[in-house]
């Protein structure tokens, strides 16, 4: 059987690093999206420039670019049979601070980069006659966040995209899920001192935080054919948190 191919934006590190090292072990061809060279550089460095990844660090708001990349990656690789939207921004500004661009720059990233990514994977994999979308959202989606109200804005956005595009793009054997995780053990979480995360904790119902692997395991299964009847869903993996 061809070996299967997945492209992972935002896979130099935290989350999207951890999906990369799942499905490089499920046997996929990886193809990972960072946002400058040096990090792409570092996280091939880190995987001991294993020949089944390639990186790559173009923008992915350029709908031109991302054509041409994922065509080349089709002619390269053979296909493409999982794209998984990962990388994303947070911050935190109180809403009177809040600036069209710092609404901009979030909304870019989290939305108009899947966007234009599942247009461009959408193409090649109608072309097939099939593949898998898959998007990082977030617990917020469900909860909305007290501050930074971008970034809780453009989770529900996805979770709206990622139903929308299952719905139409079922006809082509295409398959589009999210992942929607609650706190996650990144480097980020990781510099928090005990006293704010130990509150944390006790606010999780399994008791911890997640941790980066969680969240590939759940890509792993829904890029699965144990998920090929599994579309437009939204999977919480937050350890039933509620923020
Ligand atoms: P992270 O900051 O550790 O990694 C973010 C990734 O996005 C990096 O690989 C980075 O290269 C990439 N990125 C950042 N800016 C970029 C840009 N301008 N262009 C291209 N790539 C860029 O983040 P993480 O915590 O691993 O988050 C990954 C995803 O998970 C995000 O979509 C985030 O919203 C979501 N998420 C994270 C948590 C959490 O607690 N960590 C919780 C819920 C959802």
């Amino acid at each position: 059987m061809p070996e299967k191919v997945c492209i992972i934006t935002g896979g130099t590190r935290g989350i999207g690093f951890a999906t990369v090292q799942a499905f490089l072990k499920e046997g996929y061809k990886v193809v990972l999206y960072g946002s400058r060279k040096e990090t792409v550089d570092k996280a091939l460095e880190q995987l001991d420039h294993n020949p089944n990844v390639f990186g790559r660090y173009t923008s992915l708001i350029d709908e031109e670019a991302i054509l041409r990349d994922f065509n080349e990656i089709k002619d390269e690789l053979g296909s493409i049979d999982v794209l998984i939207n990962n990388a994303g921004i947070s911050e935190s500004t109180p809403f009177p601070d809040y600036t069209v661009e710092k609404f901009e720059k979030v909304m870019n990233l989290n939305i108009i980069g899947p966007y234009v990514c599942s247009h461009a994977a959408a193409l090649i994999m109608k072309e097939q006659g099939h593949g898998v979308i898959l998007n990082t959202s977030s617990m917020v989606s469900k909860y909305g966040q007290p501050s930074g109200v971008a970034y809780p804005t453009s989770k529900f956005a996805i979770n709206g995209m990622t139903i929308s595009l299952a719905r139409e793009l079922g006809k082509y054997g295409i398959r589009v899920n999210a992942v929607a995780p609650g706190i996650t053990m990144t480097d980020m979480v990781r510099a928090l001192p005990e006293q704010v995360i130990n509150p944390m904790i006790q606010n999780i119902p399994l008791r911890r935080i997640g941790e980066s692997e969680d969240i590939a395991s759940a890509f792993v299964f829904l890029a699965s054919d144990a998920a090929s009847y599994i579309t437009g869903a939204i999977l919480p993996v937050d350890g039933a948190m509620i923020s």
